[in-house]
Formats: C-alpha cells, sequence, structure tokens
C-alpha cells in the first residue's frame, strides 16, 4: 500500500482517495449506478454490476484495508452482514471454537443458524488458552475472538491463540469492533480475518449501520470476495460515503473518548456505590498487561456494576448527558443496561454464570467533557446513596 509510512492519523486523511482523479473533488464521489456501460463489445472494464463492484463501496474497502494492513477490505449492509458473509468460509461438517462473552448476534448465528448447516460450536473462555487448547478437535476449522469483549471488557492474548490455531490448521477471526485499527491491527498479530461493526466507531455518529472485513491473504481475499458477491449483502453508497466521512475524525474522535474514559474510570472505581469496574485501562483488570502488549489503547467502553437492578434503574433515571440505549461508539456517550438489552435473550443463570448481573452498566464515552459527565455520573449515584439509606 502507497501511505504505509504514516501514522495512522495521517493515513485516515491522506489515502489514495483523498481527491477525484477526474474531478479534483476532495470528497469521494458517490456513484449510485447500479450498472455501468461497457465501451468495447468483449473487454469489460473495472466495474459492470454494483453488487460486484462500486467506486463508492470500493474506495471504503480500500481505505479499511489500509488501516488494518491488509490487501483487500469488503464492505457490508451491517456488522453482523460481514460476520455472517465471513463465516460461510466454513462447510457442513466443520467446527468452531468461539469466546463466551461473543457480540449477541454473533452468538444467535452460530448457535441458531450455522447449526442447521451441520457447523459445530464450543463456547469458551478465550482469556484462558489452556481451555481453548483443550476444546479444539480434529475438524475445528475456526477460532472466533472478540477483544476487549462485551460487556466485560475480557482480553484475549491474540498472538497465543494464533499460534494455538496455526498449530491446529485453523483459521482466527477478530471481531474488532472496540479498538478499530486506531488501536489494534489483529492482522499484524497473525490474525487471518479482521471483521467490523462500523456501525459503531469507524463511522462515529450513530447515522448508519455497516460492516467490514479485511483480509492480508491473496487467496482468503478470493474466497470472501466470491461470499461477498455470492451472499449480495453489499453496503449502499450513501452509507459507504457516511463510513468514509466518519472514519477521517476516527483518531481524534477516538483519543478523546478514551481520555475521559480513563478518568471516568479512575472516578468510579473509588465510589462506594459502585462494586467492581470493568476497563483494560485500570492496573488492577486482570487482561492490562496483555491489553498493553498488542493495542495501543484501552478504547472508550467500560463497564460497571451496582448493587442491584433497582441500583441500575436509579442511575439510568437519574443521568441527564448519556443516551439510554444499545449500541455504542458515537459522539454522544451511550448508557446500556446489558441484562435487558444485549443479553435480554439469556436465561438469568447463564447470564450471572458470565457476570452479567443485574447491577451491570456498560457506557461508551463520548465527546462530551469529562468534568460535565463525572459530575453527572456523582448526581445520579448521590441518588443511589441515599435511596439505599432511606429503604
Ligand atoms: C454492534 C456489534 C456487532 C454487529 O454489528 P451491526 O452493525 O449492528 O450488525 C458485532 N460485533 C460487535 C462487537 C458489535 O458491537
Amino acid at each position: 500500500m502507497s501511505n504505509n509510512e504514516y501514522s495512522i492519523q495521517t493515513s485516515l486523511l491522506h489515502n489514495q482517495h483523498k481527491f477525484d482523479p477526474n474531478t479534483g473533488a476532495v470528497s469521494v464521489p458517490i456513484q449510485h449506478a447500479s450498472t455501468f456501460h461497457q465501451s468495447s463489445f468483449d473487454q469489460y472494464g473495472e466495474y459492470d454490476y454494483s453488487r460486484s463492484g462500486n467506486p463508492t463501496r470500493h474506495a471504503l474497502e480500500q481505505a479499511i484495508a489500509e488501516l488494518e494492513g491488509g490487501t483487500r477490505g469488503f464492505a457490508f449492509s451491517s456488522g453482523m452482514a460481514a460476520i455472517s458473509t465471513a463465516f460461510l468460509l466454513l462447510s457442513k461438517g466443520d467446527h468452531v471454537v468461539i469466546t463466551e462473552d461473543v457480540y449477541g448476534g454473533t452468538y444467535r448465528m452460530v448457535t441458531d443458524v450455522l447449526t442447521r448447516f451441520g457447523i459445530t460450536y464450543t463456547f469458551v473462555d478465550m482469556t484462558d488458552l489452556h481451555q481453548v487448547a483443550t476444546n479444539i478437535q480434529q475438524n475445528t476449522k475456526l477460532i472466533y475472538m472478540e477483544t476487549p469483549s462485551n460487556p466485560l471488557l475480557k482480553i484475549t492474548d491474540i498472538q497465543g491463540i494464533v499460534k494455538l490455531a496455526k498449530a491446529n490448521n485453523c483459521l482466527t477471526f477478530v471481531d474488532n469492533t472496540f479498538l478499530t485499527p486506531a488501536l489494534q491491527r489483529p492482522l499484524d498479530l497473525g490474525v487471518d480475518v479482521v471483521l467490523h461493526s462500523a456501525t459503531k466507531f469507524l463511522a462515529g455518529h450513530s447515522d448508519v449501520l455497516a460492516g467490514l472485513a479485511v483480509v492480508k491473504d491473496e487467496e482468503l481475499g478470493n474466497q470472501l470476495y466470491k461470499l461477498q458477491n455470492s451472499f449480495g449483502a453489499v453496503l449502499g453508497v450513501q452509507d459507504a460515503w457516511l463510513v468514509l466521512r466518519g472514519m477521517k475524525t476516527l483518531y481524534v474522535r477516538l483519543k478523546q473518548s478514551q481520555e475521559t474514559a480513563i478518568e471516568i474510570a479512575d472516578k468510579l472505581k473509588n465510589h462506594p456505590a459502585i462494586e467492581a469496574v470493568y476497563y483494560p485501562g485500570l492496573h488492577s483488570h486482570p487482561g492490562y498487561e496483555t491489553q498493553n502488549n498488542q493495542a495501543s489503547g484501552p478504547g472508550a467502553v467500560l463497564s460497571f456494576r451496582l448493587k442491584d437492578e433497582q441500583a441500575a434503574r436509579t442511575f439510568v433515571e437519574s443521568v441527564k448527558i448519556p443516551v439510554f440505549a444499545v449500541s455504542l461508539g458515537a459522539v454522544e456517550s451511550i448508557l446500556s443496561y446489558p441484562a435487558k438489552m444485549s443479553h435480554a435473550a439469556m436465561p438469568r443463570e447463564e447470564r450471572y454464570k458470565r457476570g452479567i448481573t443485574d447491577g451491570l452498566l456498560r457506557l461508551s464515552v463520548g465527546l462530551e467533557s469529562a468534568e460535565d459527565l463525572i459530575a453527572d455520573f456523582e448526581q445520579a449515584l448521590e441518588k443511589i446513596s441515599s435511596a439505599s439509606i432511606t429503604i
């Protein structure tokens, strides 16, 4: 790639598509055409039909490939479309070893859909390399990672898993949604396929659904291209443009949000109403060292545990700044309640086994001032403390 010598913040702006070679326009043109005129009877141009290739989508695909240090990128209509299409690399009879705190949509795809096509799975605690090793079977073809994981921000040793996978002839996938190539580049660590919900930090403004996949290996790139074109869940051009636009500010957004997340985690961990803070930027986090070795920062998502559902309810009803919603990685702070949102479908007992208690809240830190957010949280925590005194 042409801009490898640049740091990430420069590469985000000065890529192959910094201006349109035809007009000089300093923004990628949105090419709405579904089909392309061929000026020769038997020599066709680069583009023929937009499912197979479109210049606007292609610009995004090249941009993400470059940022992740890959050779090919693929853009899909959602993160789940990217993940589900990548799973189509598997065949009947194959087995997947997958992290137990995987994203809910991925959980559903693996347990409810792939099983109907004869693909089996084993959930493991991916932070425990020994447990991963003992669950690899003769027919295991894929080890699927998500790090940091959701919602407890557990850290997987990517290189440790890659070593195991290579020794057993398995592919490795990493869902890199939480950190993005600004903080973590799994292909550099030997991973085969990097996946993204670009809906989150990459696009960054809670205004578009998109998914991306990136590979380094040429043959794997050809296979994934065939699957993208066959399955057809490609990203539309308006949405591709929105992701490209959002990505230009990825570095500054993430840097600012991460700085605030570190401050908030530090404040929350000392508050008497808070039983635990889960954030890989805290020295007390069990994955702190691993995170430092494989990523350039802890990111901007953290979770914390209050006493019970009532405390979580009081907190959510008392804070004024964050939106209360699913999703993450946006300019505005987003507070989520995993027990009733991302993990609502999981039986309570199963949830508790995984540490997703009724008092757990997840916070995706946005671009508001740290001071305002902390003051807002402190007044909300105050309400919990006074509520428990009156009882
Ligand atoms: C949101 C999310 C997804 C799914 O992406 P969509 O764009 O919603 O389809 C996958 N993985 C992670 C970690 C996510 O946060």
